[in-house]
């Protein structure tokens, strides 16, 4: 099949669900797995109280493109989720992966390895099949924590976003890296995740808040003249989400708290209309809803591809934080 013919059968949007195993603190408190899963569907076993209190359990059943279970591991879920989408980066298409779900679901743990894995493949592909053709890459890394965005690479050093008119998202001053071996994008991932989780505070809890954006970029020089700035010809953006949870942080006591739910909230709502109105072909991305969105526009225009990792615990105790990424997933897929 021709490049073109390849790209052209790598969906437009997927949808993936990942299972967690059980950890040590939910066994603990004797908390159950109730996801049963299948290659490509799911269903939660709800326990239910009636009116007399004696249980009784509800199902629902949900169907996505695949299912990973608790067993699966890091390279299988790279396999299934992002490998098909990096020979099409050199094909001028913006590609971008999501991890969603609840704190402690299983995000980080899902999205660490993915860039590491995708840049080993662009690098491979950029030193063989496209040997000699002026194909750079560059790995930068930010995060936008109530609405602002700061770069992860240098110190969280607050970046503002501009539009330059041509469709292009510009975040000015974001540090671009060029790589062009493993080792360096492995260091630079590992400076922005460490930057990241001890945030301003130290605490765990603030990266919880904050959405993480990776992004790969594949430039190339015009006909070949290294003189000239680089232009890019295809992106691959890796989002680790703020925890779902917090966009229900509206009615906290705390006025930080409640702002940043806020903003959480209205970024998470923002993001599934414009993957709707991709998956429908509408010409009108709703992007302008929320500063997410906004840095993610070039990525929602012209050839793009979206892949929704909706991470879960299996435990009875997280039920219905669970049902409601289901079906946050199930409203994108
Ligand atoms: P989140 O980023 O959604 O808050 P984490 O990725 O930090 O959640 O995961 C919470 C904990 O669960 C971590 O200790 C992580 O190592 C562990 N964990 C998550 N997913 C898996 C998995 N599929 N297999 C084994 N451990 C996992
Ligand atoms: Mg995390």
């Amino acid at each position: 099949a021709s490049d073109k013919e390849k790209a052209n059968s790598v969906a437009k949007i997927k949808v993936v669900v990942r299972k967690r195993p059980l950890n040590k603190k939910e066994l603990a408190k004797n908390e159950e797995d109730i996801i049963e899963t299948l290659s490509n569907s799911l269903v939660v076993h709800e326990t239910k109280l009636k009116v007399d209190l004696t249980e009784y359990m509800e199902k629902h059943e949900f169907v996505f493109d695949a299912v990973l279970n608790e067993e699966v591991s890091n390279d299988e879920v790279y396999r299934e989720t992002v490998e098909p989408i990096v020979p099409i980066i050199f094909q001028r298409t913006k590609a971008t992966c999501f991890a969603y779900g609840q704190t402690g679901s299983g995000k980080t743990y899902t999205m660490k390895p993915l860039p590491l894995k995708a840049s080993r493949d662009i690098l491979r592909l950029m030193h063989h099949t496209y040997r000699n053709q002026g194909f750079q890459l560059f790995v930068s890394f930010f995060e936008i924590y109530g609405g602002k965005l700061f770069d992860l690479l240098s110190d969280r050093k607050k970046l503002c976003m501009r539009e330059d008119g041509k469709q292009q998202v510009c975040i000015v001053g974001l540090q671009e890296y060029r790589v062009s071996d493993v080792e360096t994008i492995k260091e630079l991932i590992e400076k922005g995740n460490a930057t990241r989780s001890t945030g301003t505070t130290g605490a765990n809890e603030e990266s919880s808040r904050s959405h993480a954006i990776l992004q790969l970029a594949i430039k190339r020089s015009v006909d070949g003249n290294e003189s000239k700035p680089p232009r890019v010809v295809g992106k691959l953006s890796f989002i680790d989400l703020a925890g779902s949870e917090r966009g229900a942080d509206t009615t906290d006591n705390d006025k930080q708290t409640r702002m940043e739910g806020a903003e959480i909230n209205k970024s998470l709502l923002a993001l599934k209309e414009c993957i709707r109105a991709l998956d429908n072909d509408q010409g009108h991305i709703p992007f302008r809803g929320s500063k997410l969105t906004e840095v993610l526009r070039d990525s929602f225009m012209g050839n793009s591809r979206t892949v929704m990792i909706s991470c879960i615990s299996p435990s009875s105790g997280s039920c219905e934080h669970t049902l409601n990424t289901l079906r946050y997933a199930d409203r994108v897929k």
